[in-house]
């Protein structure tokens, strides 16, 4: 539990480092649950969700936090989030979305290459706690071909 809650310590002046999850996720080295993929961006299903179809847009740019972001980049993030948004939209049925991405450990950051995270939201459903329990990975992926099929 402990070891859980420890927290790497991600500044706003660090320095890229090549070895983080998602970096080894764009290298292929790290298997992810693939939702889109373009020439500068990676959409993913969060391992850790907060609410059933939780998902993470990348940029291929090396990149910790939205201040290091090309607009380049940034544009290609967003682009790529409208198309991912609208597909979890319309796969969970929600009647809303939440879109949010932390910059820096002191804001809850955990992981140091920029992400935006897509979770769509119910009425009365809580959002489960941020980055804690890992998803079942037959549910993941059971989620991640119904959102596949709105893109
Ligand atoms: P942050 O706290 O940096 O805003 O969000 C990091 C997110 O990445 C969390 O929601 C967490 O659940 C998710 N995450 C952490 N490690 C992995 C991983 O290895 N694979 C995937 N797909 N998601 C991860």
């Amino acid at each position: 539990k402990l070891q859980m809650r420890e927290k790497t310590m991600i500044k706003l002046d660090d320095a890229y480092d090549e070895n983080n999850i998602f970096a080894k996720i764009l290298r292929g080295e790290m298997p992810s649950i693939t939702l889109y993929e373009d020439e500068k961006t990676l959409a993913f299903m969060d391992i850790m969700p907060q609410a059933t179809g939780h998902c993470l847009v990348i940029p291929k740019e090396p990149a910790v936090t939205f201040l290091d972001l090309s607009e380049d980049s940034a544009a290609a993030v967003m682009a790529t989030a409208k198309k991912v948004a609208a597909a979890v939209v319309r796969a969970m049925e929600a009647p809303s979305f939440m879109m949010a991405q932390l910059n820096g450990s002191a804001a809850g950051q955990t992981v140091p290459h920029y992400h935006m995270h897509i979770l769509p939201r119910h009425d009365g459903l809580e959002l489960e706690f941020h980055a804690r329990a890992p998803e079942d990975m037959a549910v993941l992926n059971e989620t991640a071909e119904k959102i596949r099929t709105q893109i």
